[in-house]
């Protein structure tokens, strides 16, 4: 298993934001964590990266490396990355330094191999290499939310969380990241897609948790829960309201 969690609870101020989840993550996997504003996403992809110490249970990875109230910098050096929310660029430096940031912890033991990670986000994000040199403010928001992936990946993450990526986009944007994603994951890339456009995640993600007040309050694969009757009324906005109104109307 790539990601365990148990009993993992998490306070924000005074508020438990998260409740002792269980879960896990296997390798080459997307998971889709869905949920209503408030429900604790962040606060998880969050604590998943070091950021939250949590109040009680343990987070390993590769079912040795213990991740528990470790700080983002050990979590980041033991394969774990955040493409955080509003993606959190520095808007005044160039893509190029934005991205050589991701890989900060690879800097002197890795540098070699540096060059190639580089191709490897400009062969992913091509449009990134045309603004190599531009200020990362300058960029549109969906240049800016790959830029903030492609230094995501320039950390080499076993694990890379994502919050929100598709947020404030248009949906050929949200289509071309999705894709990217789903791509990624051939590369064996191992995904937590946090997501309020649950239409798009469910489309690339193998499973999802639909979190609740901090709880997993449902679970399985991205198909069962494309099915679920509620998971469509209040994520997929399915609601069957409005024919029943025509109908009456009618
Ligand atoms: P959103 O989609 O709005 O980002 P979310 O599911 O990601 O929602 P979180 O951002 O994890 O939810 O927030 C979960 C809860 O924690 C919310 O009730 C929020 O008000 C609370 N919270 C977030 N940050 C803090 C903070 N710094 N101090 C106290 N409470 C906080």
């Amino acid at each position: 298993m790539l990601l365990s969690v148990k009993d993992l609870s998490v306070y924000r101020g005074h508020i438990r934001v998260l409740n002792n989840l269980e879960f896990t993550v296997g390798e080459g996997e997307i998971v889709a964590v869905l949920g209503a504003n408030g429900a604790g996403k962040s606060t998880l992809v969050g604590t998943l990266a070091g950021l939250y110490p949590p109040a009680t249970g343990e987070i390993i990875l590769q079912d040795r490396v213990v991740l528990t109230g470790k700080p983002p910098e050990f979590v980041v050096r033991a394969g774990i990355s955040l493409v955080p929310e509003h993606r959190q660029l520095f808007g005044g430096l160039s893509v190029y330094d934005n991205l050589i940031l991701g890989s900060y912890h690879r800097y002197r033991r890795d540098r070699k191999e540096l060059p190639e990670a580089l191709e490897n986000v400009f062969c992913l994000f091509p449009a990134l290499r045309e603004k190599k040199n531009k200020p990362a403010q300058t960029l549109s928001g969906g240049l800016q939310q790959m830029l903030a992936i492609g230094r995501g990946l320039m950390a080499d993450p076993r694990l890379l969380l994502l919050d929100e990526p598709s947020m404030g986009l248009a949906p050929l944007v949200v289509r071309e990241i999705m894709t990217t994603l789903s791509h990624l994951r051939t590369k064996g890339h191992t995904i937590i897609l946090v997501e309020q456009n649950a239409r798009a995640a469910l489309r690339i993600a193998d499973r999802a948790w639909v979190l609740e007040r901090g709880r997993i309050a449902l679970s399985g694969s991205a198909a069962e829960l494309l099915q679920d009757t509620r998971v469509q009324t209040v994520y997929l906005g399915n609601s069957r309201g409005w024919s029943r109104c025509n109908q009456t109307n009618g």
